[in-house]
């Protein structure tokens, strides 16, 4: 049986975690890097540096791409252009569902598939089967390549769409931002008083663990459009936001984050949406 082979182009972090992951497994790993010594390592642990992208691309059917952005993809794919024919990218880089899918478009004009494919871990978690990395793009291709891609981490297919990959990963990333950048507005207020982040800690905890229940309760209403003001009601969500807001510039925090809460309930309430619950809020957002 042939050795397993695979070409994995952008050594940043990511990408020579997925390269040192291949190289575990026993693959045969070409890479390229704009900056070349950044293959160093790993050409010391016995991958091949291709001495172009072209010829990076050329020597395996599947090419891994872990670039910055889909700016620096495309860059790169104008740069192989004529090697790319009968080629499966996975490409692994962050960006948005639109630029998934011209990329995949630009691929299939040049004869070569695009497999998109969003990590949800970072480098460290490469290599390990609890990571998981969504993926979209022709089922045929993903089938096909499925055991390389899960030497990376365990792989969450998601549809034949190009963009559904990002779209997972950024309602993900959405849903992370703002959680993570709420709770650093409120060790700010706290720090103003003088409580530390770790006396904060074990009070911070019991209230971020409240959001998978409230996830669980509201999704399926969210669902069935049922925003029934029975639990909570968006009157009560702006006194308390209002309240919140107010607290952080007694305490001289900039007050800028709650206040965008605030509107975004307020307009809600002016509405006549008063009475009912906060996750009415969906479709506004959607309105906006
Ligand atoms: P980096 O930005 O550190 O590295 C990306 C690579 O892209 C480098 O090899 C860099 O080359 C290359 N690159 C950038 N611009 C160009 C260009 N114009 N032409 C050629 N090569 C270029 O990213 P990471 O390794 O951290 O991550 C890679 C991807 O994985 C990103 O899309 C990131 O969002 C995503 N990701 C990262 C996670 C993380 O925790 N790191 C987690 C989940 C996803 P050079 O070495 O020459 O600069």
């Amino acid at each position: 049986q042939a050795r397993r082979s695979v070409t994995v182009i952008g050594l940043g972090p990511m990408g020579q975690a997925m390269a040192r992951a291949f190289l575990d497994a026993g693959y045969a790993v070409t890479v390229w890097n704009r900056t070349a010594a950044r293959a160093d390592e790993l050409v010391a642990r016995g991958a091949q540096a291709a001495p172009s992208a072209e010829a990076a691309v050329a020597a395996n059917e599947l090419v891994v791409l872990s670039l910055t952005d889909y700016d620096a993809v495309f860059t790169v794919l104008e740069s192989v252009e004529p090697a790319l024919k009968g080629k499966v990218v996975a490409n692994l880089s962050s960006d948005t569902p639109g630029r998934a899918r011209e990329a995949a478009r630009w691929l299939a004009e040049r004869g070569a598939g695009h497999l998109t494919g969003g990590v949800q871990v970072p480098p460290s978690g490469i290599g390990s089967p609890e990571s998981s990395t969504f993926y979209s793009g022709p089922v045929e291709l993903f089938r096909r390549h499925r055991a390389a891609l899960e030497v990376l981490t365990a792989a969450d297919y998601r549809g034949d769409d190009p963009g559904l990959a990002q779209l997972y990963y950024q309602i993900q990333m959405d849903l992370f931002w703002s959680s993570m950048v709420g709770y650093l507005h409120a060790t700010a207020v706290a720090e103003a008083n003088g409580i530390t982040a770790e006396e904060f800690l074990p009070y911070a905890l019991p209230t971020a663990s409240l959001l998978p229940r409230m996830i669980e309760f509201y999704a399926p209403r969210i669902t069935a459009g049922d925003h029934r003001g029975d639990v909570d009601r968006l009157t009560m969500a702006l006194a308390s936001i209002e309240h919140v807001q107010h607290t952080a510039e007694d305490s001289g925090v900039d007050g800028a984050l709650p206040a965008l809460l605030a509107e975004a309930v307020r307009r809600g309430v002016a509405d006549g949406d008063g009475a009912a619950s906060l996750s009415t809020l969906v479709g506004r957002f959607r309105r906006a």
